[in-house]
């Protein structure tokens, strides 16, 4: 039977605006024209691991305002279920404001809006989903005392917990030991260890280190390097799936939905990285967040393409 995926994190209008350079301080600079999408951390992975095939549930919050009206209407067209969706009437909906230049540098400022708004009391109503071996897939885009209250709910009712620590924060063991599997890419797992990876060696010895401080299991995206599964009886490396990458925007999104939604249909943590890392691969090969991660046809004929058999 497949188990629920319940998402808890944030949703954000992304608007992008290309223009030739990046504006100096106080200067302005014509861009042609700007185009929206929908984003955030949350929502990117609960629309990864629905596409992927995973019954999920996402709990979120939207401003009550024409984007927030706008991001619910596409949502419950992508098959999210309208009860986790809660709409704010004091905080708008979050957005990301991203200017990009011709060369793909860019700046970006964020305003959270109704995530910063999504309280810890907000989530008990929805308690009875956790039951029944839930797993429960977290980010960083959604107030500490949030994350910490979903992981203690989860927790309580049995459900797995992945915590994808995006992002990075420094994170108390007694919140690791909530943990079942958390996912940094390099730069998180720094930011949690204060070990710089740069090469397998590193990542190993920061998984150990998030190891000790109490997740049980610890996964380090390594972007175009692929990833390292490190447990307590050892660590496993696994090489990434050549392809030609044009834009890494939302992989880790891909690889944490994807990896979720490969759990909860039973397969074991091993074959679920590979289905992340290959939904991860392939979100790298088109351009956007939302738009350009697959779906469980795409990643199965991905992996067969690929001679891999899970
Ligand atoms: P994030 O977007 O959170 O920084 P990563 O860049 O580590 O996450 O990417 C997540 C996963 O996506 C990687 O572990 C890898 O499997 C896959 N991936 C990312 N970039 C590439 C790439 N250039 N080629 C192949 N696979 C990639």
């Amino acid at each position: 039977m497949k188990k629920r995926v319940i998402v808890i994190g944030s949703s954000n209008i992304d608007i992008t605006i290309k223009v030739p350079r990046l504006p100096r301080e106080g200067e302005t600079v014509l861009g042609k024209r700007y185009y929206k999408a929908f984003g955030g951390k949350g929502a990117n992975q609960a629309i990864a691991a629905r596409k992927a095939g995973a019954n999920v549930f996402f709990i979120t919050k939207l401003g009550r305002d024409s984007f927030g009206e706008e991001y619910l209407d596409y949502l419950m067209s992508s098959e999210i279920p309208r009860e986790g969706i809660i709409l704010d009437s004091t905080y708008p909906t979050g957005m990301a404001l991203i200017i990009v230049d011709d060369k793909g540098k860019n700046q970006i400022a964020v305003a959270p809006g109704a995530n910063a708004n999504l309280m810890p009391d907000e989530i008990y109503p929805f308690e009875y989903l956790f039951e029944n071996e839930a797993i429960v897939l977290i980010q960083h885009e959604i107030p500490m005392e949030t994350v910490e209250e979903a992981l203690k709910i989860a927790k309580r009712n049995d459900a797995m917990t992945i915590l994808n620590p995006a992002p990075g924060k420094k994170l108390r063991s007694e919140v690791l030991q909530s943990v079942d599997i958390i996912t940094p890419n390099e730069v998180e797992a720094e930011i949690l260890t204060d070990i710089e990876v740069k090469n397998l060696d590193d990542a190993d010895r920061a998984g150990a280190r998030l190891l000790r401080m109490g997740s049980r299991i610890v996964i380090i995206t390594l972007g175009e390097k692929g990833s390292l599964l490190c447990r307590r009886d050892g660590s496993r490396y696994f090489k990434p799936f050549k392809v030609k990458a044009v834009d890494t925007t939302a992989a880790g999104d891909a690889f944490n939905g994807a990896l979720a939604c490969a759990l909860s249909v039973g397969r074991d943590i091993e074959e679920a990285v590979i289905y992340g890392n290959a939904a991860g691969a392939i979100t790298v090969t088109r351009m956007g967040a939302q738009s350009s991660l697959p779906d469980k046809l795409e990643i199965e004929s991905f992996l067969k393409e690929m001679g891999v058999m899970i």
